[in-house]
């Protein structure tokens, strides 16, 4: 079954840092949302692999998402490749998302840049028709999986940049279980609570995640929101309905 909305993002809990209030608000309402996760987190300073793709399946279960997958792109060294824009372009035309969320193409970690610019790559090369026949490690899976297929349109979630965003998606009523999938990944905060007892490293944690999603509700004069980046103008069909107050 396709999916109407995906998030891609290079390391699992990316997603449920940046746009997982807004991935759940899609689920609740009825859309079939998924997550790509380009690395399966074999770098991360606590925990192993396998301790990350069981905390992944738990989150993702926290916001009701249909599909979750991690790709073998070693974590730490996602590269733009033809390799791994053929791996993406093959999730893409299996799932084919209406929308896609990639992350800000501009950041501190090589990773979350490099899978924003590959991610935009990848859809471009998956609406290509001709892609299938001429590239043998695409060739040879199904005629569905190799129809071509482009997203209709691309978002960018850019809570790790500080640039100003284009629009902010209200996630009050979300915010509690998007707090909640990102405490899913228990292996990451163990340590954290070490010495200094559970409550202060996850008081700390939350009051990070809060002011950051207060400041977005702010800017759009909500509670919690997520903030997002879309280069393509803003349509406006009804001018009396535009939401966000000016003075
Ligand atoms: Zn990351």
């Amino acid at each position: 079954m396709p999916l109407d909305l995906l998030a891609l993002a290079a390391h699992r809990d990316d997603v449920e840092q940046t746009c997982g209030g807004t991935l759940l608000k899609m689920a609740e309402r009825g859309y079939r949302t998924g997550i790509l996760d380009l690395t399966q987190g074999e770098m991360g300073t606590r925990g192993s692999a396998e301790d990350r793709a069981r905390e992944a399946d738990d989150a993702a279960r926290i916001l009701k998402v249909s599909w979750r997958e991690a790709l073998d792109i070693p974590d730490g060294r996602v590269e733009n490749t033809w390799e791994n824009r053929l791996k993406v372009v093959r999730v893409l035309r299996q799932l084919r998302p209406r929308v896609l969320i990639l992350p800000y193409w501009e950041g501190r970690h090589p990773d979350h840049y490099t899978a924003s610019v590959l991610g935009y790559e990848a859809a471009f090369l998956s609406g290509l028709a001709k892609l299938a026949s001429h590239q043998p490690s695409v060739a040879g899976e199904s005629e569905d999986l190799i129809a071509p297929h482009r997203p209709f349109k691309i978002i960018y979630a850019s809570l790790y940049r500080d640039v100003r965003p284009t629009f902010v998606v209200d996630i009050t009523s979300q915010f509690e279980a998007r707090f909640a999938s990102l405490m899913a990944y228990k292996s990451q905060f163990t340590d954290q609570q070490a010495g200094s007892g559970i409550f202060p490293a996850q008081a700390e944690i939350r009051a990070r995640v809060e002011s950051m999603a207060r400041f977005y509700g702010m800017l759009g004069g909500v509670t919690y929101a997520e903030p997002f980046v879309q280069k393509e103008v803003g349509l406006v069909d009804d001018v009396m309905a535009i939401p966000v107050k000016s003075i």
